[in-house]
């Protein structure tokens, strides 16, 4: 059989070693060398341009269903949990804990909910939601089983390593946040972040006024591509008197977009996370959807105050 390997970035280091595996058990090896940050973003094109007869994709589970034969290699990992009793000073004050992590760790759920439950706290874990498919799993996009149960909770736990997946989940919820990072054991509560987002997405929102001119990115990746919501915003902004245009690629260069001088802001329908997590990239503001309907909103009330001074 012919194989295309892709790996994300933190397991490319495994790459050789699954393809030597595979090979000697006779099957020809190709390996994507491309970046892949997630199942929403399969090698899809370069499996079928070899030709080849199954996409293995390791580190995540499946995504959405695609018109492809993927095998999902989930990756799990046995982090220590001794740093939970770390936690404990922080979780003082809160009876009802949710919990959250990533899916290299959802296998250590009941462990970490068993421990909790040993100090007498009572923990609660969502049901998977929409991409996610584990219960307690959390997506960079998908943080239903945190946003689920935050009317249930006391305070929240993340537990795993990084900070792109607790930011997600934490502006989604409105509880205390702690992250419990087994790998820099380090406890953190990052419930400032609420703020630090709020005031950038208001700077976006506000940095856009005046623009006239509108960028809409729509990605070709096979879990992150939205043509649908690109048009619909075209035709709003076009309603509205402005300009809008789709942009598309697969990954978006920030350096190539920059080169669109003739653009006054971008807005964004790929992983929603491009927008939230580095917007000092771009040397125009970078909105989401929702932050573009703000933006013309405000735009049609300034132009109604106008007529009526008039
Ligand atoms: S957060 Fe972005 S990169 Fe991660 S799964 Fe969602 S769309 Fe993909």
């Amino acid at each position: 059989m012919r194989i295309l390997l892709q790996f994300p970035e933190g397991l490319k280091q495994k790459a050789l070693e699954h393809a030597l595996r595979l090979e000697s058990e006779g099957h020809e090896v190709f390996i994507s060398a491309s970046a892949s940050y997630g199942a929403c973003d399969l090698a899809l094109d370069e499996a079928k341009n070899i030709k080849a007869d199954k996409l293995i994709h390791f580190g995540h589970g499946e995504f959405h269903k695609v018109d492809f034969n993927v095998e999902y290699i989930e990756y799990h990992m046995d982090a220590d949990l001794s740093i939970l009793d770390k936690s404990l000073d922080a979780l003082a004050k809160y009876n009802k804990i949710g919990l959250v992590t990533t899916i290299q760790h959802t296998h250590q759920l009941d462990d970490i909910k068993s421990f909790y439950e040993r100090h007498n706290k009572t923990v609660i874990i969502g049901k998977p939601y929409g991409f996610a498919k584990k219960k307690g799993q959390i997506l960079g996009c998908d943080i239903g089983s945190a946003a689920s149960i935050d009317r249930e909770v006391d305070a929240f736990v993340y537990f795993g390593g990084g900070m792109f997946h607790p930011l997600g989940a934490l502006l989604s919820t409105t509880k205390p946040f702690i992250v419990v990072e087994p790998y820099t054991k380090q406890i953190e509560n990052i419930d400032r972040h609420r703020e630090i987002y709020r005031k950038r997405s208001r700077g976006r929102i506000l940095g856009s006024i005046q623009a006239k001119k509108f960028a809409i990115l729509v990605s070709t990746k096979n879990g992150q591509n939205n043509t649908q919501l690109g048009r619909l915003i075209k035709e709003k902004l076009s309603k509205a008197n402005l300009i809008g245009e789709i942009l598309v690629a697969n990954t978006f260069d920030f350096d190539a977009l920059n080169n669109m001088r003739e653009f006054d802001a971008f807005v964004n329908t790929a992983c929603p996370r491009i927008s939230v997590d580095d917007p000092t990239r771009l040397s125009k503001p970078l909105l989401s959807a929702n932050e573009l309907m703000e933006v013309i909103k405000m735009k049609q009330e300034i132009v109604a105050m106008q007529n009526s001074k008039a």
